[in-house]
């Protein structure tokens, strides 16, 4: 190769600008959790940002776009976890470029767009670059002539370096449904001379590297067997940066690329190992430094270690990186120091990770010292199970289990220790036993399956909607912002999933309007509700929704009247409730902010609601909140509320809101433009939400609950406004009752209950005491009318009423009152559970009579039992109602 030497942040640029300048728009990659999306774990390809306008349910103000996404294959469909470290070319975490071309750009530019690319810009060899197209195994899809005919047409490219290959590599899928599409794979030789290769199969070996699919998206699969064509045909390519860093600088690994090999060697200074003794040992290095991109990566995205889904996968591999240095001889936490690297590294990139570094440093070194105590244990208990397995066999899946809930050993490094040994894991098994526990892993598809239908519906409808000038190109106008009241005119109804004129009362409608002020369930907080109102006609909405680009659905009921096509429209938000909702919202930033101060700004917001009667935020932070910080949170919320600060609102670039430190939330799925919300200087917030215009609003902020949800993440319940009030009211008037109760006030009350607590101690004292003089007396008149049952002095009682001091008390009366040939049982019952104790006289001990086997023998038969030595035992029973019998059969017990 005759260019200078491009860096990887030079050549990931490259990808970027080349692309722009053929009027791409850059987009910023998305987070590594995918927004909106609960059926997929992590992102792990660059379309699932663009899979609604694939889906034609979002639409983007351009037709063409370029990006660096980052991705997380390691669960799922997609999981190259096994594969990490054994070969040079797979990573967990990886960044993928990406150019994008929706309903714009097809075959013929997306292929002379990757040639010009690869072999001008980045001058790569013709002769070592192949291609694939698709070819039906099953002659069910026809073959993709028109991209086979478009890559005979490259300047250079030689006809027998293009092979057809079937479904598996080259037809895309985005689940059971939706759309999909053939593709064209670009390979690169690294070993031409070993001649010309006429089999594909052979593009699979470690002669060459994949490096770029495009995907050419043609079809919408309805059914197993049915693909209508789109109308709208997209490019969605995908070209793994490592491995082309690795090719333009020549190096036979992507570990030895400057995106990687400064983590290689930032272990090796650790190992002091010299770079020979390094490449004989290539494994561990290769692991720790992907498993510390990955987790520096995974972090400043906002998950945690942790005990399920994401987070157990930040956990694993966090763990897993950690253990791996141990076969290089490194025994305390270390990861940081990689993952410091990689943020050095990456950040022009990737500004999340400069502003994450403290949090994600700590983190990694808090989770390797977890991990660190339990490690060695863990780690023994295994070697000890694997010696009495034989080769080939498994270790059953619930030892798996419990090594992880016992001991926080992932499956995966008990696989990893396990295989060390030629030895499998029953996975199956692990994921049986785990059931409770169960590893969230992600869907088997990118996607759940997807309702092609009725997205069609709706977009045909706005079609025409459209055509008739009854909606412009923006389709329904949404603006919850401003009013809560929009007059307009009714343009379609919907009942039973078809257009109706006309609805009747108690239809179920569904309303479609020129512009909405209901708010759509978005970012944690609930759709509006309230009314359609027309002449002599009311509708009452509950629902608000978008089923397609363009597209919003008020769902309700007609409560009076017929509203029909063309009728005069007022739609009405339910103002307090929507008020009672902004509250919440608002206030939930000022938790947010309060929490940064008060527990630290590792606490970060993994999850909210915002509904009208209360809010519920959830936030990464490993412990229970002291009660002083729970009310220090409070405290602070209530402060900054009659601060009265103004929200200041504003929409920017999300460059420019980033840059400016807003906080975006994982989870979120952000377009180009955002919204931010600032108060003070304490609180700056990218948020889709309304809020109140001052914080003062609010009113007052009361905290309802702590408590977790699971493991790392902390639950926060909080009211406002009216709620709270509603609930001071309610608390003072318990209060008031209670004090009346006690004729006091109830400022006095806690005094007063307190006293009487001590009054009631005291009153309990004397009567136990009272109970055992009466007991005695009891005793006395008992031992003139002791039965003599074969010379022993028998004497079985219930006493009634009586603690276990008064038993105890009693039965060593017994023995002083009859020093020879004495036994006694008692009985009592103390809150509902029979209790007995026995005693037997010295002498008769020595006959062999032993109270222990005496009260087991009564025990039995009140469905208990108990022991003690062989002159008092003590036990307790579960039937009550048979303690008289059981003591009566202890006459039968002393004769045998
Ligand atoms: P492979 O067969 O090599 O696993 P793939 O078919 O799974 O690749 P795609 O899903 O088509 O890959 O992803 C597009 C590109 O992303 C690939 O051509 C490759 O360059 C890159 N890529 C895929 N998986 C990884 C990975 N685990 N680590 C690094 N790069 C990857
Ligand atoms: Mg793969």
């Amino acid at each position: 190769m005759k260019n200078k030497q491009l860096t990887g942040n030079e050549i990931r640029q490259s990808y970027i600008d080349f692309f722009v300048e053929k009027e791409h728009k850059f987009v910023r990659s998305s987070s590594l959790v995918p927004g909106g999306d609960a059926t997929l774990l992590f992102t792990n390809a660059g379309m699932v940002q663009f899979k609604d306008v694939f889906l034609g349910t979002d639409q983007r103000d351009y037709q063409r776009a370029a990006n660096s996404q980052k991705c997380m294959r390691v669960a799922g469909k997609h999981n190259d976890l096994e594969d990490v470290g054994q070969d040079d070319s797979h990573h967990t975490f990886f960044e993928m470029m990406g150019n994008w071309s929706f309903g714009d750009y097809y075959k013929k530019e997306a292929i002379s767009y990757a040639w010009e690319l690869l072999t001008e810009v980045w001058k790569l060899p013709k002769e070592r670059l192949y291609a694939t197209v698709f070819e039906d195994e099953l002659g069910k899809i026809p073959t993709d002539e028109e991209a086979a005919e478009q890559w005979t047409l490259q300047p250079g490219f030689s006809p027998d370096h293009l092979f057809h290959v079937g479904r598996k590599d080259n037809f895309w899928e985005m689940g059971n449904t939706g759309p999909c599409g053939p593709c064209s794979e670009i390979h690169y030789d690294h070993r031409p001379e070993e001649g010309p290769i006429t089999d594909p199969a052979t593009l699979d070996t470690d002669r060459f590297t994949e490096i770029w699919n495009l995907v050419f998206i043609q079809y919408n699969r309805k059914g197993p067997e049915k693909l209508d064509p789109l109308p709208n045909q997209h490019v969605d390519t995908g070209l793994g940066l490592d491995r082309v860093v690795a090719i333009l600088q020549e190096k036979n690994s992507n570990y030895r690329t400057d995106l990687f090999l400064p983590l290689v060697e930032a272990v090796q200074e650790i190992t002091g190992d010299s770079d020979e003794e390094r490449d004989n040992n290539f494994t561990p290095y290769r692991v720790i430094a992907d498993h510390a991109r990955a987790a520096a990566f995974l972090i400043a995205d906002g998950v945690v270690p942790g005990n399920m889904g994401r987070n157990y996968v930040c956990r694993m591999i966090t763990r897993r990186g950690y253990r791996f240095g141990g076969h290089l001889g490194i025994n305390s936490p270390f990861l940081s120091k990689i993952a410091s690297v990689v943020i050095d590294l990456y950040q022009d990139a990737y500004p999340e990770l400069k502003q994450n570094r403290k949090i994600i440093l700590s983190t990694i070194t808090r989770e390797e010292k977890q991990f660190q105590q339990t490690l060695e244990n863990a780690t023994h208990h295994l070697l000890d199970l694997l010696e009495n397995l034989k080769t080939g066999e498994v270790v059953p899946g619930e030892v798996a289990a419990n090594l992880y809930t016992t001991f926080g050993m992932p499956l995966e490094i008990t696989r990893d220790i396990a295989k060390e040994k030629g030895l499998g894991v029953d996975e199956e098994g692990f994921h049986q036993a785990m059931d409770l526990h169960r590893i969230n892993s992600g869907a088997g598809n990118a996607m759940g399956d997807l309702g092609g239908e009725e997205v069609e519906f709706y977009q045909d409808l706005l079609k025409t909607l459209q055509k008739e000038g009854k909606l412009d190109s923006g389709g329904v106008g949404y603006n919850p912002y401003e009013n809560l009241s929009i007059p307009g005119t009714i343009l379609a109804l919907i009942k039973d999933d078809q257009l109706v004129q006309t609805a009747r009362e108690k239809d179920l409608i569904q309303v479609i309007l020129p512009e909405t002020p209901f708010y759509m369930e978005s970012g944690g907080q609930v759709s509006d509700t309230g009314t359609i109102e027309g002449d002599g006609w009311k509708i009452t909405i509950k629902d608000v929704y978008q089923p397609a680009a363009g597209i919003i659905v008020h769902k309700g009921i007609v409560q009076q009247g017929s509203p029909s096509i063309g009728d005069k429209s007022t739609a009405n938000v339910d103002i307090m409730r929507r008020k009672d909702i902004i509250r919440n919202h608002t206030a939930t930033h000022l938790l947010h902010a309060a929490l940064d101060k008060v527990v630290g700004e590792h606490a970060r917001q993994a999850g909210s609601l915002v509904a009208p009667d209360h809010l519920r935020f959830d936030f990464t932070h490993n412990q229970a909140l002291t009660e002083n910080q729970v009310q220090a949170v409070e405290e602070e919320v209530n402060r900054r509320i009659m601060e009265d600060h103004a929200l200041i609102i504003k929409n920017k670039s999300i460059e420019e809101a980033i840059d400016g430190g807003a906080q975006a939330l994982f989870g979120e799925k952000y377009g180009d433009i955002v919204r931010t919300i600032k108060m003070g200087d304490f609180s700056y917030e990218l948020c889709g939400g309304t809020h109140c215009e001052r914080s003062n609003e609010i009113g007052l902020f009361l905290i309802t609950s702590e408590g977790s949800t699971a493991s790392g993440i902390r639950r926060i319940e909080a009211v406002t406004g009216r709620e709270a009030y509603r609930l001071v009211q309610s608390r003072f008037k318990v209060l008031k009752k209670a004090a009346g109760c006690l004729s006091t006030g109830p400022d006095q009350l806690s005094d007063q209950v307190n006293a009487m607590l001590d009054l009631q101690k005291k009153a309990e004292k004397s009567r136990n005491k009272l109970l055992q003089k009466l007991a005695v007396t009891e005793l006395k008149t008992s031992l003139e009318n002791l039965e003599n049952v074969s010379g022993i002095n028998l004497l079985t009682q219930i006493l009634d009423d009586a603690d276990l001091d008064t038993l105890r008390m009693v039965a060593d009366r017994f023995r002083q009152q009859v020093p020879e040939k004495g036994i006694i049982v008692l009985g009592t019952v103390i809150d509902g559970a029979p209790k007995l104790i026995a005693a037997v006289t010295e002498d008769l001990i020595k006959e062999g009579f032993k109270a222990g086997d005496l009260i087991k023998f009564v025990a039995q038969q009140v469905g208990g039992g108990g022991g003690g030595r062989p002159g008092l035992a003590e036990a307790g029973g579960k039937d009550p109602e048979k303690l008289p019998e059981a003591l009566d059969s202890v006459a039968d017990w002393v004769k045998k």
